[in-house]
């Protein structure tokens, strides 16, 4: 079990206001890939005086603290997880925008022999995948 974001934070030397703790358990709580605006919405629904430049400035100072990872899925908007999740990729439903989480352990050998290849030790990837649902029947 990782430290929580909050934790995390402390131990990175971030100064925690109140506000940065409701956002940084927003996160903690949440298990998809919110952008600013949702995240806003759910930490003035615990903090109504929370303004979303301060969950824009909050996320950033995260992100650069290495604590969370900032996702782009080619709809120009900055999506956010914890960094410390389990490694996995994703798919993104083109037609809905809903993202699918997973890992396959075949392109997971398969990048490392890639990388191995072409003379590399590999320290980590990324792998999006866009896709839209097979016609059923
Ligand atoms: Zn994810």
């Amino acid at each position: 079990m990782t430290e929580t974001i909050i934790a995390r934070c402390e131990a990175k030397g971030l100064r925690m206001t109140d506000q940065r703790r409701v956002i940084a358990r927003v996160l903690e709580e949440s298990d998809d890939h919110p952008d600013v605006e949702e995240l806003y919405s759910r930490a003035s629904a615990v903090d109504p005086k929370i303004s979303i430049a301060t969950v824009y400035r909050t996320v950033k100072l995260f992100e650069e603290a290495g604590i969370l990872e900032r996702l782009e899925f080619r709809d120009g908007r900055a999506r956010y997880e914890d960094a410390e999740r389990d490694h996995h990729d994703h798919l993104i439903d083109l037609n809905t925008g809903e993202v699918i989480e997973f890992v396959d352990p075949d392109i997971e050998a398969l990048q490392e022999r890639i990388a191995q290849k072409l003379g590399y030790r590999l320290k980590g990837h990324r792998l999006e995948l866009y896709g839209v649902p097979l016609k059923k029947g």
